[in-house]
């Protein structure tokens, strides 16, 4: 029970297939206490049902583009919990368009979109986290290859993410004297909603399993391990880094 009496705030459930379910799932078996949040009424659905198999889950509301939406989250978790110990970043978005084709046509809107939806709300969530966690804590964030190599169609999501990545390091730097640790997981491609947005995603996951040194797809329950290493203590020396969940796919040259 690595996460016993551990309240932290799950980011980015969606549906039974989002890599932040498999994530939640994985904590609260490990004794954590648990808020979700959801981004619009249609989802709330998805997640109130999944939320249903948790132990006193707390359900909010949130749009991470909405600085009110964030702030009145962390005044509900300071109300109801007064303390926060982990934080999971599991959101992303660009418009389809962004999505397929040459990086080169990006929009500046479309630009704006998902830098602001995939990578600037890390920020805004650990600026409002800080005063919860108190003497220490955990934020993690996922993120994808795409940020340092070039994946067909990624594109701008790719740009977004090494924004993310560096967001990583530099709150890494900021909280790090507070005793909160910040890292990022790098998955694999998995068949999920946001990645149904990337055209000629199939064909992405072909290539990893041919290629992937493990010869195989990446599963969300192995995210879900790394991310309970991060979250929990066995991590505490870990900080601003980004750890490869990927089956040893990204040290392949070819
Ligand atoms: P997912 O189930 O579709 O999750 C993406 C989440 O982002 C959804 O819950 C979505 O909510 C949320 N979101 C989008 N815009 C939002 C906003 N403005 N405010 C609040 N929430 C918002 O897909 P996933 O693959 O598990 O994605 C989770 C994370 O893993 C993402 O950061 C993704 O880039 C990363 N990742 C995925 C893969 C992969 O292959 N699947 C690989 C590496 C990294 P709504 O559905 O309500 O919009």
């Amino acid at each position: 029970m690595l996460m016993q009496g551990k309240r932290g705030l799950v980011v980015g459930v969606a549906n039974k297939w989002s890599i932040a379910w498999g994530i939640t799932q994985k904590l609260a078996a490990e004794g954590a206490e648990l808020a979700l949040t959801y981004q619009n009424e249609r989802m709330g659905r998805n997640v109130r049902e999944l939320a249903e198999t948790l132990e006193k889950p707390l359900l909010i509301p949130m749009d991470v583009t909405s600085d009110k939406q964030v702030i009145m989250t962390f005044e509900l978790l300071k109300r109801v919990w007064g303390h926060l110990d982990f934080l999971v970043h599991a959101v992303a978005f660009a418009p389809r368009e962004a999505l397929d084709g040459q990086f080169v046509a990006t929009s500046r809107e479309d630009f704006r979109i998902a830098h602001d939806v995939s990578a600037y709300s890390l920020t805004a969530l650990a600026n409002s986290a800080q005063p919860l966690m108190g003497e220490g804590g955990s934020i993690i964030a996922l993120t994808y290859l795409g940020s340092t190599r070039v994946i067909p169609n990624y594109n701008v999501m790719g740009v977004a993410k090494a924004a993310l990545e560096a967001s990583v390091r530099y709150l890494a730097a900021d909280l790090g004297p507070q005793g909160i640790r910040v890292n990022a997981v790098s998955a694999g491609p998995i068949k999920t909603l946001a990645a149904s947005g990337i055209a000629g995603f199939g064909s992405k996951m072909r290539h990893h399993r041919d290629r992937a040194p493990l010869r195989r797809d990446t599963e969300t329950e192995e995210v879900a391990d790394a991310s309970l290493f991060l979250l929990s203590p066995m991590s505490r020396g870990v900080t601003g880094q980004v750890l490869y969940v990927d089956g040893g796919y990204c040290i392949m040259g070819d």
